[in-house]
């Protein structure tokens, strides 16, 4: 694997490029996230920004570029999209041009009937499948309602939250199901 580019450094040229360099200084660190699909975090308590470990250097940009926004920024919501909207005016043209897609992302949740069948296709799937990984259940999904899967990913951080909880349930379900089958094939002595 190619050593991967420092972020500390890259921190400061895009707090420069973007922010006019009055973003406060957060420390950047490369993680493996236990949740499959997480690129990137933003804690303000310890003000560190991390990084998954398996983002390629071009990607790492653009998901540092996206937590930057979150510092002092909230969530994904209006001063959120404030930020994107200013990026796009910044000079360098990889930056206006991931701005823009950014606010497409962000700009326009999703409707609540696209949520609706959403959710219903993630019960389904909980029902016959709880032991997939979210990667299985987010191609499947993606798939299915012409989302790119990293886009699905990170505009519907809820229906994955769904997902676990819906599939930890019926895992929990068919133990259940499984010790009363059990105790009625060994009868009483
Ligand atoms: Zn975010």
């Amino acid at each position: 694997m190619k050593p991967r580019k420092p972020l500390g450094p890259l921190f400061d040229e895009l707090n420069k490029q973007g922010f006019n360099g009055r973003l406060p200084l957060y420390r950047v660190v490369r993680v493996d996230f236990r949740a499959v699909g997480q690129r990137g975090l933003c804690e303000s308590l310890t003000k560190t920004i991390k990084i998954a470990r398996y983002l390629t250097d071009e990607e790492a940009r653009g998901t540092l570029l996206h937590e930057m926004c979150h510092i002092e920024g909230g969530n994904h919501g209006k001063r959120f999209i404030a930020r994107l909207k200013r990026l796009r005016d910044a000079r360098e043209q990889w930056i206006q041009e991931w701005a823009q897609k950014e606010i497409e992302l962000y700009e326009n949740p999703p409707s609540s009937t696209i949520w609706q069948e959403m959710r219903d296709r993630i019960d389904d799937i909980a029902l016959v499948r709880p032991e997939w990984k979210w990667r299985d259940v987010w191609r499947w999904i993606g798939r299915e309602f012409g989302y790119l899967e990293e886009d699905l990913d990170r505009r519907h951080e809820r229906i994955r939250r769904r997902w676990e909880k819906r599939r930890q349930e019926e895992i929990r379900e068919e133990a259940r199901a499984r010790a009363i089958e059990g105790g009625n094939s060994h009868g009483r002595d």
